[in-house]
């Protein structure tokens, strides 16, 4: 994989083979053959979100249900546990704290412990209520019901609750823990409520100005150049343009079409990306697509492959991306703080005309960075803008901890939402469609998922300021469509670490700072500026 061989060879934090120690040899043999069958799991979703007929549905939910159970019996089996302790009392594998060998068990016993607090029961009734919470979801939304959603929401709470409780509440170094940290751990390990609360406060604040500063702009800004209609066909096609200049490698993954656009790290050789197409509003999948490569290019360059002499790492947490914040930082990035800039339209421009529409001709390069970086507030958290989009995502953190905490009841969440709506972003919620509906991650108990979409952005805009520094002559590049030396750049000091570090941990080691809200204000600050003049 072109990612990995980005890395030196003879780096010295390039994880090296596995020490001669039978238990830690076995250890690694048997996360990889668990993280063969979750890829095998991996593969069915993709399957089902991209080309498997409808009536296929039911067979495939058995089949999940029963990659699941073996997936969860094989993480929690007794020799895991066995092995790691083995490996814990051998001192030439943990003794040097920080190494790589300590950093994988010490990653392996988080694994270990988290999934085996959990009874297969409850994994089982998690599993059963949340896809038929999903489908209920699905018409009560199409219908814009909330009452018919409602005791679907009650009883996911319920077993979410049952979820955190056994993964236990811990006290942190910001004083007691909440039920909402056990479950954020899942995604954003180390993270708690009180430190996004802390976060996010002041950075409501200033967005708060910064949409009111730009509502009072008299800068009328048009978005009439993104209405030219452009064929899905020429769409994959430009799709495949931008992410083979990204580095995206394309004989170790794919780009497919879905309704929800994701991507999946399935195994070494197959990261698959999938987006979606309208006719109008090109910059829409354009985006998507960047977004999902983004993504795509870390899983590429998590060291899961054999490289030279070092053996590949898949199964082990070596290989493996640290947080799902971290993960949102390298899809952000290459959305926004490339793909909205000006560097990039300069390259942009020129090939949409030739490859997607004459008529982008008429326009020009100020036009579209424009047109693609409004600031407009709106119902809907997908569609948001970069200045308004982490509004919507602390209206779900805020929501979401008083569910859990008991502080709310689920049947007031519609009044809530649109409260929130009103007083954060000055809309006024049509129904609840567009509403405290609109997402799908609730129905099937994703809890704590949401910050981590913030988290993203705050590390993306934090990590740019120092890659500005390190590759001066970056915006140049960008703007010729030469795009690798930030992918290296990436691969160097993010990807190839996978889960060595905490995430707090690499943003220290890598910026020289903690997570700060003040890199993203400065940029969302200068768009304004060069877009509304304010
Ligand atoms: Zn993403």
């Amino acid at each position: 994989m072109t990612a990995l061989a980005a890395a030196p060879a003879t780096s010295p934090s390039t994880p090296s083979p596995a020490p001669a120690s039978s238990a830690y040899a076995e250890l690694c043999e048997l996360l990889r053959n668990t993280s063969t069958l979750g890829a095998v799991s991996q593969l069915l979703s993709w399957d089902q979100e991209t080309y498997m007929p409808p009536l296929g549905a039911g067979t495939r939910a058995e089949q999940q249900a029963m990659m699941a159970a073996l997936v969860h019996e094989r993480r929690t089996s007794p020799r895991i546990g066995e092995l790691i302790g083995a490996c814990e009392r051998d001192d030439a594998l943990v003794g040097k704290a920080g190494s790589e060998t300590a950093a994988n068990i010490r990653e392996m016993r988080r694994d270990y412990d988290l999934a085996t607090k959990l009874p297969g029961e409850l994994v089982a009734e998690l599993a059963r209520v949340g896809s038929q919470s999903q489908e209920v979801w699905k018409k009560a939304r199409e219908k814009s019901d909330f009452a018919m959603f409602a005791p679907w929401l009650e009883k996911m709470m319920a077993l979410t609750r049952r979820k955190a409780e056994c993964y236990g509440v811990k006290a942190g170094p910001d004083g007691p823990g909440e039920l909402y940290d056990a479950l954020l751990n899942e995604y954003e390990p180390g993270m708690t409520a009180k430190r996004i609360e802390a976060i996010f406060t002041p950075l409501r604040a200033s967005l708060g100005e910064l949409i009111a500063q730009v509502g009072a702009s008299k800068a009328k800004v048009s978005t009439k150049c993104l209405q030219v209609k452009v064929e899905p066909a020429d769409q994959h096609e430009f799709g495949h343009l931008v992410i083979e200049a990204m580095g995206f490698d394309l004989r170790a993954g794919r780009l497919d079409v879905t309704t929800h656009p994701f991507c999946s790290g399935l195994s070494p050789g197959d990261t698959r990306l999938t987006t979606r197409y309208r006719d109008e509003k090109f910059t829409d999948a354009l985006y998507g697509t960047m977004h999902e490569a983004g993504h795509g290019l870390y899983e590429q360059g998590l060291p899961k492959m054999a490289q030279g002499k070092r053996p590949g790492l898949f199964g082990q947490p070596l290989s493996e991306a640290i947080s799902l914040g971290i993960h949102e930082s390298q899809s952000r990035m290459w959305e926004n703080f490339v793909g909205r800039s000006k560097h990039f339209w300069k390259w942009a421009h020129p090939l949409i005309g030739k490859h997607l529409s004459r008529k982008f001709e008429k326009y020009g390069v100020k036009d579209f960075y424009a047109a693609t970086n409004t600031v407009t507030p709106s119902f809907i958290r997908v569609e948001a803008d970069e200045g308004t989009y982490n509004m919507h995502v602390m209206i779900r953190f805020e929501l979401e901890r008083a569910l859990l905490a008991g502080q709310l009841a689920v049947k007031d969440i519609p009044g809530e939402w649109n409260k929130r709506y009103k007083d954060y972003l000055g809309v006024k919620v049509p129904d609840d469609r567009r509403g405290c509906l609109q997402d799908v991650h609730w129905s099937f108990g994703l809890i704590g998922y949401f910050p981590t979409y913030t988290l993203g952005n705050l590390y993306a805009a934090q990590f740019w300021e120092t890659i500005q520094e390190q590759i001066p002559d970056l915006n140049k590049q960008i703007s010729k469509g030469k795009l690798l030396p930030l992918k290296e750049w990436l691969n160097e000091n993010i990807h190839r670490h996978g889960r060595r570090y905490l995430a707090a941990d690499l943003c220290k080691r890598v910026t020289g700072k903690e997570l700060s809200a003040e890199p993203l204000l400065r940029h969302l600050r200068e768009k304004a500026a060069a877009v509304y003049g304010v």
